[in-house]
């Protein structure tokens, strides 16, 4: 028998319940074996985040005393904030499994067919860079999560014939960098989208004083806010920064670290009392320099720092938009009057005059 091209409304698979290496993991995390161990498993050790949280937590509780699953689910925000690891704890507190891929690795409806087939009652899937998911495969996706029912194509020629697939009941979580780029049907598809905001010093000092628990660091309450402070409001960078910080300890300052050891060590990394590293800086010298204060394109400013238009988007552009060093306009990035203060240069408007104050 062979199993066929798909046409535009059907998937095609090449078995029924073929679970195939695009699938990352299942119950276990994905990331780096310093991550996994950092990584909070219940809602409990997930600091900040409180709106996002009592949400997902309320949500889970309704889904529980029904004895159904949970609605899909679709988080918002820049790279690092927790979107995997409330993906897991949500699977976690529901006491379901959870099958994990990303959107560019379903290259095929075939791969989307097979992974939805593998999945139980209940099960979350959870598809991270979603919105990096061919359209073609987006469409197959929308009677799954709205009627658990799939379309596919068996044969060719004459025998071709769609069968319809009744699916488990399951819960889709979706993670994006980018939710301007999720497709209209697709977010709608969604019972809840969420946004995960950038985390305070204070929030961040809680992550570093857990992690630094569990890693087993010598660490002041002081040098875990240094670290928050300089961590670009991010979990995953807050961690890192944190075993360099150990790292430096160790070898430098006899493995205890202090306010003073945790600034020394970030400083060596170049990540300057405001949080803000090399590239950051770089961003906002080509823009007064270079480009006049601007406005000035992302592909400009892109090529002009040697950084990928894409990472300056997502990663250093919304950290220094939502600091306040730069601004978007329809023309493009200008930069503010606090970037021009930060490298003590007198701040000008395009047109040459000073900014008042
Ligand atoms: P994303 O999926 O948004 O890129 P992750 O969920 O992979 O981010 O989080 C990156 C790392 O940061 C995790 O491994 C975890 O250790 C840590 N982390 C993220 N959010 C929190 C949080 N709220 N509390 C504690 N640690 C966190």
């Amino acid at each position: 028998m062979w199993f066929g091209v798909a046409p535009a409304s059907c998937a095609t698979i090449n078995s029924p319940r073929v679970t195939k290496n695009f699938i990352t993991e299942t119950n276990e995390n994905p990331d780096t074996p310093f991550d996994v161990s950092l990584r909070p498993p219940v809602f409990a050790e997930f600091s900040g985040q409180a709106k996002v949280r009592e949400r997902l937590e309320l949500m889970v509780e309704a889904a529980k005393g029904r004895g159904d699953a949970l609605d899909h689910i679709l988080l918002c925000g820049p790279p690092g904030l927790g979107k995997t690891t409330l993906a897991y704890i949500l699977a976690a507190a529901m006491g379901v499994n959870v099958k994990s891929t990303s959107g560019p690795m379903i290259e095929k409806a075939g791969d989307l067919a097979g992974l939805l087939t593998t999945l139980e009652r209940g099960d979350l899937l959870f598809i991270d860079e979603i919105h990096r998911l061919q359209p073609a495969i987006e469409e197959y996706l929308y009677p799954a999560m709205e009627d658990y029912k799939l379309d596919i194509l068996i044969d060719q020629g004459p025998n071709a014939r769609s069968v319809r697939l009744n699916l488990p009941r399951f819960t889709l979580v979706g993670a994006t960098t980018r939710a301007g780029m999720i497709s209209a049907p697709l977010r709608s598809r969604f019972g809840m989208t969420t946004r995960l905001d950038y985390y305070t010093a204070e929030e961040l000092q809680t992550i570093v004083r857990r992690s630094a628990g569990l890693l087993g660091v010598n660490l002041s309450d002081d040098a875990a806010l240094e670290i928050g402070a300089r961590s670009r409001g991010t979990p995953r960078i807050a961690n890192n920064l944190l075993r360099w910080v150990r790292d430096f300890a160790q070898v430098r300052a006899g493995g205890s670290a202090t306010r003073d050891v945790a600034d020394r060590a970030l400083s060596m990394l170049d990540i300057d009392a405001d949080g803000l590293d090399d590239m950051d800086k770089r961003i906002l010298e080509a823009m007064i320099h270079k480009f006049d204060g601007g406005p000035v394109g992302l592909n400009s400013l892109a090529v002009a720092v040697g950084e990928e238009s894409g990472t300056l988007e997502e990663v250093n552009e919304p950290y220094l938009i939502m600091q306040g060093y730069i601004k978007r306009t329809p023309q493009g990035r200008v930069v503010m009057p606090k970037a021009y203060a930060k490298f003590g240069i007198k701040p000008r408007t395009r047109e040459g005059e000073l900014f008042e104050g």
